[in-house]
């Protein structure tokens, strides 16, 4: 099994989003009256060869959103995107050799922009998104959401994540993504209420394609809540179990916005080792 890193362009959006300041509403609209940007950070997608077939995982951002709806507040004053259309994921998995019917099943973690906005490159995969993210991102409510479910192609048509009650580490519920049972989604709620995240077995490693269930692994690490997540102390559950999860079993752990991701992956370097190393490094 192979795992591709796919950059799609970037995202800047500000210092208060990617780490909550204050409590409760406040902290929920310092993302957008705050005038404190923080650096551009990479949007990935990922692609997995699986012998059943290519899996996507988030389709990234696409060029679409170098212009986004001027009445919403957040899109006017707190996210810009820069990324060509060669960017996008589509030609990306074109140059490695995968073609749009080679993707059998397209994953997202959620439907925020940047996650579903190369969804046109997979008009012949199944496509599967949690039935509480779509509800809540359908329509003129999802659109004062945020989301921008008017620019979904017209044949979208996603399949609920079969949800099982059988424990995957911490997790309660599970849903397989292949028969083999070696690629499967867990619930990882916070950033958004029905937020998931993608566990890959990987020899005697594990792969964690974590969305944004922190924008960084060291928000992970320290239980840092994001300044959008609707419910603090969920999102603090969340993260206190993907701790867990990665004290049980050596992870790769690899948010969808941490400039690190890519070399983590390419390092197969797990969060343990990751600390492990920068230790050593303090020390020396
Ligand atoms: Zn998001």
């Amino acid at each position: 099994m192979r795992i591709h890193a796919i950059l799609t362009g970037r995202v800047q959006i500000k210092e208060a989003q990617i780490e909550g300041r204050g409590h409760g509403l406040w902290r929920q609209i310092q993302p957008i009256v705050s005038s404190e940007w923080a650096e551009w950070v990479p949007v990935y997608a990922w692609a997995i060869e699986h012998p059943e077939g290519v899996i996507v995982v988030d389709t990234g951002s696409g060029a679409h959103l170098k212009s986004l709806p001027r009445w919403h507040p957040y899109f006017q004053l707190a996210v810009r995107f820069d990324i060509e259309p060669e960017q996008e994921v589509g030609p990306q998995l074109r140059s490695l050799g995968i073609g749009e019917r080679d993707v059998k099943t397209v994953v997202l973690t959620h439907l925020h922009i940047d996650h579903d906005g190369g969804l046109a490159h997979f008009p012949h995969s199944r496509i599967c998104v949690d039935s509480g993210e779509i509800a809540r991102a359908a329509g003129i409510a999802g659109a004062i959401r945020g989301y921008l479910p008017s620019r979904w192609p017209q044949w979208f048509d996603p399949q609920p994540f079969p949800w099982q009650n059988l424990h995957c580490g911490p997790f309660a519920r599970s849903a397989r993504i292949t028969q083999a049972g070696d690629v499967v989604a867990v619930p990882t709620p916070g950033h958004t209420p029905d937020h998931v995240s993608i566990l890959i077995n990987h020899g005697d490693q594990q792969v964690m394609l974590a969305g944004d269930a922190s924008y960084l692994e060291e928000a992970m690490l320290s239980g840092t809540i994001d300044g959008v997540s609707p419910d603090e102390s969920v999102s603090k559950a969340t993260l206190t179990d993907i701790r867990a999860l990665c004290a049980a079993r050596p992870t790769i752990y690899l948010p969808t916005h941490d400039p690190r991701s890519a070399e983590r992956l390419a390092a197969r370097r797990t969060v343990a080792a990751g600390r492990r190393g920068e230790r050593a490094l303090t020390a020396s």
